[in-house]
C-alpha cells in the first residue's frame, strides 16, 4: 500500500495491480514469451489513439521519457535537414539542445515560459526558410502547465507540408493527440505518466512509410529507432530491455482500456484538475498562468507569500502528499501539482484540508 500520494509530474503513484504485475517470473528477452508480450504492448499503445493504429507504430526503448525524445530527433531528423524548434519551457529547450548535440541544423522561436508558443514567429520562419523539414514542439510544457496551441501549430506544419516532431511525454494518454491533422511524424512518450506505468520504459510512436522512404538519420547506436523498429516486428530488441517494467506497462494499458481508455482518463483528470483549482482559489493560492491555459494534468500555483517552497514541501510529505518545485527561474516563486497516476477525489479533498491547516 502507498503511504504517500505523488503530486509530482512522474514517476506516478501506481495501482496495486500494476505494482503486482512486476512480480510474474522472470524471462529471457530472447524467448518467445517476452516477444509476445512486447507484441502486445506495442499494439496497445498503438491503440490508446485509435486515428494512430492503422500508420503509426510504437518503437519501445528502455531508458527515460528523455531517451525516448532524443530517439526520436537523433533518428528523424535528416542530416540534410533543419529544424525549427518551438520553445516556451525547460523541455522545448532541452530538445533545442538535444538537435544541436547531434549536430543538425537548427533554428529556435523562444518566447518566456509564462508565454505561449510564438506561433506568428513559427509562420514567418516557414514562409522566409523553404528548407526547414520538421517543427519540433512540446504538447504539454510540464514546466508551466500550459497545453500548448498545437492544434494551431499542426495546422500550420500541414498547411506548409513540413512534418511536425512532438514531445508528448506529458500528456500521452490524457490529452488529445491528431495525428493526422498535426501532420505528425513522430511523438514521444514515456510509461510512467498519464499511462500510469513504472520507470524505466519509454517509446516513440512513428510514421511506419518512413523506414521504408527514409534512411535512418540517427546520430547514436542505442537510439537509433531503426534497428529497433526492424526487430521489434517479431517482438524483439537489439538491446536487452526491462522485463519487468514491460509487465507493469502491459498491465496498466490492460487497466486504462477497462477504464474506458483516453478520453475516459482525461474526464478523470479533468474532474481532479478542477477540484484541486477551485480549492486552491479558495485558500487564496493563485494559478500562475490563466486557468484556461492549463492542461489537465498539471497545474502551477504562485507559492503563498508566508512560506518557503520547502517549508511548504516538508509540511505536506509529513501528511502523506509530494509537490513539486518550480525549475530555473521560478524556483523560488512557483510549486507545481500533478494528478496524474492513481489519484480519486477525496484524495484531493484530504490534500485541499491539509493545505488549510498549513500555517508556516
Ligand atoms: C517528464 C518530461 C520529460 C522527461 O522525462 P524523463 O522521464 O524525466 O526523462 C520530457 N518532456 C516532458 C514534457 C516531460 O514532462
Amino acid at each position: 500500500m502507498n503511504q504517500t500520494i505523488l503530486l509530482n509530474p512522474g514517476p506516478v503513484t501506481i495501482t496495486e495491480r500494476v505494482r503486482h504485475a512486476m512480480q510474474r517470473e522472470d524471462l529471457c528477452h530472447r524467448e518467445p514469451e517476452f516477444a509476445e508480450l512486447a507484441l502486445d504492448i506495442k499494439a496497445r499503445l498503438a491503440k490508446v489513439y485509435p486515428e494512430a493504429a492503422k500508420d503509426y507504430e510504437a518503437i519501445l526503448l528502455t531508458g527515460s521519457g528523455t531517451c525516448a525524445v532524443e530517439a526520436m530527433l537523433s533518428t528523424l531528423v535528416p542530416k540534410d535537414g533543419k529544424a525549427l524548434v518551438v520553445t516556451n519551457g525547460v523541455y522545448g529547450e532541452r530538445m533545442a539542445k538535444m538537435v544541436k548535440i547531434h549536430g543538425k541544423k537548427i533554428e529556435v522561436v523562444t518566447s518566456l515560459w509564462h508565454e505561449p508558443m510564438n506561433l506568428i514567429e513559427v509562420e514567418n520562419r516557414l514562409i522566409e526558410d523553404s528548407s526547414i523539414t520538421h517543427v519540433i514542439a512540446v504538447h504539454h510544457e510540464t514546466t508551466t502547465g500550459r497545453l500548448n496551441d498545437v492544434a494551431k501549430l499542426g495546422k500550420i506544419c500541414k498547411h506548409k507540408n513540413v512534418a511536425l516532431l512532438l514531445d508528448c511525454v506529458s500528456s500521452f494518454g490524457a490529452e488529445a493527440i491528431e495525428f493526422d491533422a498535426w501532420n505528425l511524424e513522430g511523438c514521444a512518450a514515456t510509461a510512467n505518466k498519464c499511462l500510469h506505468g513504472v520507470p524505466g520504459i519509454s517509446f516513440v510512436l512513428v510514421k511506419c512509410s518512413l523506414f521504408d522512404s527514409r534512411p535512418s538519420a540517427a546520430t547514436s547506436v542505442y537510439l537509433d529507432l531503426y534497428p529497433y523498429y526492424k526487430e521489434q516486428q517479431q517482438g524483439y530488441s537489439p538491446f536487452t530491455p526491462a522485463v519487468h517494467v514491460s509487465y507493469a506497462l502491459h498491465e496498466a494499458l490492460i487497466e486504462l482500456e477497462e477504464m474506458g481508455g483516453q478520453k475516459a482518463r482525461y474526464r478523470h483528470y479533468h474532474t481532479l484538475a478542477q477540484k484541486i483549482r477551485q480549492g486552491f482559489k479558495q485558500i487564496g493560492i493563485e494559478t500562475f498562468l490563466d486557468e484556461q491555459d492549463y492542461s489537465v494534468v498539471l497545474t502551477s500555483f504562485h507559492l503563498p507569500t508566508n512560506a518557503t517552497y520547502e517549508e511548504l514541501h516538508q509540511f505536506l510529505k509529513k501528511n502523506g502528499f509530494v509537490i513539486y518545485a518550480g525549475q530555473g527561474g521560478l524556483k523560488s516563486s512557483i510549486f507545481r501539482i500533478a494528478n496524474m497516476g492513481d489519484i480519486q477525489l477525496d484524495d484531493v479533498e484530504r490534500l485541499l484540508d491539509c493545505f488549510q491547516r498549513f500555517d508556516a
